[in-house]
């Protein structure tokens, strides 16, 4: 393969990458880099980080070298770069001796563009050696926020990273993440030395992505529902936090006629190897993971990312949320979030084996993501905020924008509550978890509550006014706040230093009122058609999906994802267009020269056999 042989970064682009213009902020950001400079990128996931280093490191003299931790995505990012003409490879663990001497051999005598770097390959002093030995046009830290030792995904290997200046301070360095809160923002720059560097932050809004929460009750069910009503046929990314849940949900989806794939830690790598690349590679297919799935999946078409239980963090909520939609079109980041959820997690935290700091940082983590839940404006805005980017106007396209909750004054219901917790504690010093105190304040006559007398407290029928669901949101919304903690393994609920001001009427307690129909998004009338297809024209469908199939055959010819072949939006723009000539093709955007080589005239067949 001869190098793509660019003039500039705008040839690059058009050439190699067939887009018509630059994302904003890509353009600043690559020629800040040719010209040599150093930078730091943070940008939302989908924000197109990766141009960023790929166009500098295509124009400039040299083999770029890319850092990063995602092992086992690097011979599908090599597979899509190659795609373009670009001359890749990689080094990592899973080759043997062999390969990694061809690449080594490669790298030296100047036949790549690109080299993908596993971090811990840092330590080798033979890596050392190699550097010494070519040009190398820039280093590109992905991920960076890996360093970071307060965020969510911690590479020891990355602290390797800072001596990549020290030994070769000539090269240029970008480092770039999407993960942009204050602290991890610090922390990468100190630990990598980017102080001077240019620091460009983009918007973090992802606008085609709809935000939407709901109160758990039934999540498979509720999940399911959405799948059918809005999803039919997509592909997405369904997280649960423990391995158990992540096997039935998968389950019971298939059991339900939703192709869907499990994928956690407890299973042998070569079935996750397997279960990622099926996820990749056919259309439609949705996995159900743990938060050990994902990250660096540059799948463009992911049309929803559903969480059945509560994220530890908006980082990684964000992040994961992030997956759906890269390619710009609509998309759902769906999640059902109850009373259990809360519970769990704040008994997790005061059980974990961390220090005072540790279970500090998690709780501060968790009561951010908690206000996301309990907020009744734009939840856009909200996340947006987290990430420093303040009042931004309501976005019309979240849950609260379209179907706004209403507020109520708590207070009272919160005294009933606080004050059951406190009689029902008194009680020989017994304790017990929620459900015990709503069935107390409904009056209700159970077994339990005969057994402990409880009909005889003050507190014994007083909550009437509200129905169980509501009890439950009461009880979130005052866990959220730190109005109400949890103790002990059973979970049991407690008083906490603030219950006192409500209890003692020196604080008021505004609360969310679930609508009363959950949000449907605006074109709710789509029906169970496949999302990727929506905005196009009735009369193109045939057309698209012919396109689909074809991308499909070829994609199993070549063995790699149908995305490297085109991306939907490609095919979108081509089932509109209708381009009957090869020059027609050329100009829709995704369709670079090599492309246009490689499948130019096999579309045009696909084209014609539909007219
Ligand atoms: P990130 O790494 O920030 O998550 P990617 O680099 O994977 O994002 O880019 C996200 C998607 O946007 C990719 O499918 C990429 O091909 C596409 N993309 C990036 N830049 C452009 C551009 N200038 N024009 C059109 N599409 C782009
Ligand atoms: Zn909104």
């Amino acid at each position: 393969m001869t190098s793509p042989g660019v003039q500039d970064a705008s040839d690059a682009l058009k050439r190699v990458f067939g887009y018509d213009s630059f994302r904003p902020g890509q353009q600043e950001i690559v020629e800040h880099v040719v010209a040599g400079g150093d930078a730091l990128v943070l940008m939302p996931t989908g924000g197109g980080k990766s141009l960023c280093y790929q166009i500098p490191a295509l124009v400039r003299p040299g083999v770029g070298v890319v850092i990063s931790p995602l092992i086992a995505l690097m011979q599908d990012q090599v597979d899509a770069l190659r795609a373009l003409g670009v001359r890749a490879s990689f080094l990592n663990s899973t080759q043997t001796f062999d390969e990694r001497r061809d690449v080594e051999r490669a790298f030296l005598a100047g036949e790549l563009d690109l080299l993908y770097l596993a971090p811990e390959r840092l330590q080798l002093e033979s890596t050392g050696r190699l550097f010494d030995q070519a040009k190398i046009a820039l280093f590109a830290i992905d991920e960076a926020h890996c360093v970071s030792q307060w965020g969510h995904d911690f590479r020891k290997d990355y602290l390797l990273l800072s001596t990549l200046h020290e030994r070769w301070p000539e090269v240029p360095r970008v480092a770039l993440t999407a993960t942009a809160t204050e602290a991890t923002h610090t922390e990468i720059t100190e630990r990598l030395g980017l102080a001077e560097a240019r620091h460009f932050v983009a918007s973090f809004d992802r606008p085609n992505i709809q935000y939407r929460i709901v109160p758990k009750n039934s999540p498979q069910r509720q999940l399911l529902d959405l799948l059918r009503t809005e999803h039919q046929g997509d592909a997405g990314i369904v997280y649960c936090l423990s391995r158990n849940s992540v096997e039935r949900t998968a389950e019971f989806l298939v059991a339900n006629g939703v192709p869907a794939l499990p994928y956690h830690a407890g299973l042998d790598s070569r079935t996750r190897a397997e279960n990622q690349s099926r996820f990749l590679r056919e259309d439609g297919l949705v996995v159900v993971a743990t938060i050990a799935f994902g990250m660096g999946i540059d799948k463009p078409d992911v049309r929803l990312v559903a969480h059945l239980d509560l994220p530890k963090s908006i980082e990684g909520y964000y992040q994961e949320t992030g997956r759906a939609g890269r390619d710009g079109l609509p998309s759902t980041a769906w999640m059902a979030y109850g009373l259990a959820d809360v519970v769990q997690q704040r008994k997790m935290i005061d059980s974990s084996d961390g220090d005072f700091a540790f279970r500090r940082q998690q709780s501060i983590h968790l009561d951010a993501m908690l206000a996301l839940c309990e907020t009744v404006t734009c939840r856009r805005s909200q996340l947006l905020a987290y990430f420093g980017q303040r009042d931004t106007p309501p976005c019309g396209n979240c849950d609260t924008c379209l179907a706004p909750p209403e507020s109520w004054d708590g207070t009272i219901a919160a005294q009933k509550f606080l004050s059951a917790v406190f009689r029902l504690k008194n009680e020989r010093n017994q304790k017990f978890g929620a459900g015990q105190i709503i069935d107390v304040l409904l009056g209700k006559d159970t077994e339990k509550v005969r057994q402990h007398r409880h009909d005889q407290l003050t507190v014994f029928g007083i909550g009437t006014e509200l129905g169980e669901a509501e009890w439950r949101g009461v009880v979130r919304q005052l866990l959220a706040q730190g109005l109400l903690g949890v103790e002990g393994e059973y979970g049991t609920l407690v008083l906490t230093e603030a219950s006192g001001e409500v209890l003692g009427r020196r604080r008021e307690v505004l609360m969310r009122r679930e609508p009363a129909r959950a949000a449907k998004p605006a074109k709710a009338a789509k029906g169970a058609r496949s999302a990727a297809v929506v905005e196009l024209p009735e009369e193109a469908r045939p057309l698209f999906e012919a396109l689909r199939a074809w991308r499909s055959a070829t994609a199993k010819e070549q063995g790699v994802p149908p995305y490297v072949v085109f991306h939907d939006s490609t095919l979108r723009e081509i089932a509109a267009r209708r381009p009957a000539a090869l020059a027609d093709l050329a100009g829709i955007s995704g369709i670079g020269e090599n492309k246009l080589n490689k499948y130019g005239e096999g579309v045009l067949a696909v084209v014609a056999g539909e007219g």
